[in-house]
């Protein structure tokens, strides 16, 4: 089939995704159009001396298909290795380790709510569809399993970590997802000697590189032009006009919104995104790696989380070097601390990393990265927008914020795209499959560091 032209708003790892699968589907004209320097958007790194560094920490799940198909396709499979990490809960001073019969039972939170607890981890390792439990709460969820008594204790600070609200505020659907991943107690993995997601991107480039799709970088999509009830061409910042017979945009629902007059595609107008800070630093000094993820879950500090990268892939950078990695999420990026000059972060970082470790941080790089559109906020409410625009007919959605209830990782942006592909396909008469087969990988193996 030679067919329509199509334009990928977005090389993001959905935006890759999509074009990949529609050029598997015989589309032989493809445009990806890329604001950055590369492919990859939040999965994409920075180099550092030779060496390459996710913007923020990146681990694989052992249960994220999409990203494990995709892994296999571009060759990169056997090199990943699988470690059991450890998770830390930093409360009033003290940590906590959740998965040690000591750091369990010394948790506060009473007898009864711990029993409460671990049914509800038991119910959302088994449960692989959470859809039944849109439109209610993280509550309601944690209130029905284990009890009001667990959620005051740990959830009620979990969701302000994640998105600055209350459980009551938080999707149900989404928080029964996220645990079904087992984030906190299975192996997590990586690839030794490198940053598993610059394999990754790089990979997935090369893909688009074989079946012929052109990839436009640093080119950023300033307006979409319609006619007729279509979007006719993408207007690019230098002026440049890009006509297409379809389009699919996989960038933030706010900015496709600002580029294109009047999408009431349902549910479209409703998603707001959270913003996140992301500062990674490397240091010869040694830390205690007593965990790869530690939650400041005490709600005083700056960062939400800090991650030694190292405690997962102690090879990633140069040898003896130590990678830390502080995040923040904030509900919003109009929130002050977003703004917050770099000096003042790492100022506010270093403070927290004190109160944890006990010592001073001596990096001798950091790097800072801001995001202002990271995730959807997964309200109670939240619903995925339709795969395809209600105003204008031939434009396709792909992206996180269409792949709810779900994690939010990698694999679902990747099979986001797929998905979309395959919906673009049929309209075009072609079958094509890709996101069932693609969902349906079987792990064979999970070889240990
Ligand atoms: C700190 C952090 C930690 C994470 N941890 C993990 C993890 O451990 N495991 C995991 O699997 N996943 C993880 N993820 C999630 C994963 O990286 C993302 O969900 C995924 O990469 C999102 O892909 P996407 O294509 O949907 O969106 P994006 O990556 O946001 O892609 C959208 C693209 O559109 C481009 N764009 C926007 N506007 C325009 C415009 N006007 N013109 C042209 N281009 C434009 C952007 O530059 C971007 O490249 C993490 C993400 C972050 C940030």
């Amino acid at each position: 089939m030679s067919g329509p032209a199509v334009v990928v708003l977005g090389g993001g790892l959905s935006g890759a995704a999509a074009a990949y699968a529609l050029a598997l589907g015989g589309v032989s004209d493809i445009t990806v159009v890329e604001r950055g320097d590369t492919l990859g958007g939040l999965a994409g790194s920075f180099e550092r001396d030779g060496h390459f560094y996710p913007l923020g920490y990146h681990h694989i799940l052992h249960r994220d298909r999409v990203l494990l198909h995709f892994l296999d396709r571009i060759g990169a499979l056997p090199r990943v290795r699988w470690r059991r990490v450890r998770m830390l809960f930093d409360l009033g001073g003290r940590s906590y380790d959740l998965g040690t019969p000591g750091g369990f039972l010394g948790f506060p939170m009473r007898l009864r709510d711990k029993a409460g607890f671990v049914r509800l981890m038991l119910t959302a390792f088994r449960k692989r569809d959470w859809s039944d439990w849109q439109d209610r709460s993280a509550a309601e969820l944690v209130d029905t399993y284990a009890g009001a008594g667990a959620r005051t204790a740990l959830f009620e600070r979990l969701t302000r970590l994640k998105f600055e609200l209350p459980c009551d505020a938080v999707s149900g659907a989404w928080l029964g997802a996220r645990l079904h991943f087992r984030e906190g107690s299975a192996p997590l993995g990586y690839i030794p000697g490198t940053n598993w997601t610059t394999v990754l991107c790089d990979g997935v480039a090369r893909l688009l590189e074989e079946h012929g799709v052109k990839v436009r970088l640093r080119s950023t999509v300033q307006r979409l032009a319609t006619s007729g009830g279509r979007v006719v061409e993408a207007e690019l910042s230098t002026g440049e006009r890009l006509p297409a017979d379809l389009f699919v945009s996989t960038i933030p629902t706010e900015i496709y919104r600002r580029l294109v007059p009047g999408d009431h595609t349902p549910e479209l107008e409703r998603i707001a995104y959270s913003a996140l800070i992301s500062v990674i630093c490397a240091t010869r000094q040694p830390i205690d790696p007593r965990a790869y993820w530690i939650n400041l879950a005490s709600l005083d500090r700056t960062a939400c989380g800090i991650f030694l990268l190292s405690a997962l892939n102690p090879t990633i950078g140069a040898p003896g070097d130590t990678c830390v990695n502080f995040v923040t999420h904030l509900r919003g990026r109009d929130r002050p601390l977003f703004h917050a000059p770099d000096g003042e972060l790492l100022a506010r970082y270093a403070d927290d990393f004190r109160a944890v470790f006990g010592t001073e941080l001596t990096p001798f790089w950091t790097n800072v990265a801001r995001v202002p559109m990271y995730s959807p906020v997964f309200g109670r409410s939240f619903r995925n927008p339709p795969i395809r625009s209600a105003s204008w007919e031939n434009v396709y959605f792909a992206g996180n914020y269409r792949a709810f209830p779900s994690i939010v990782s990698t694999g679902t942006a990747l099979g986001s795209g797929l998905e979309t592909a395959d919906a673009v396909l049929a309209g075009l008469g072609v079958r094509s499959a890709r996101f069932a087969e693609a969902s349906a990988f079987r792990l064979r193996g999970m070889p240990r560091a």
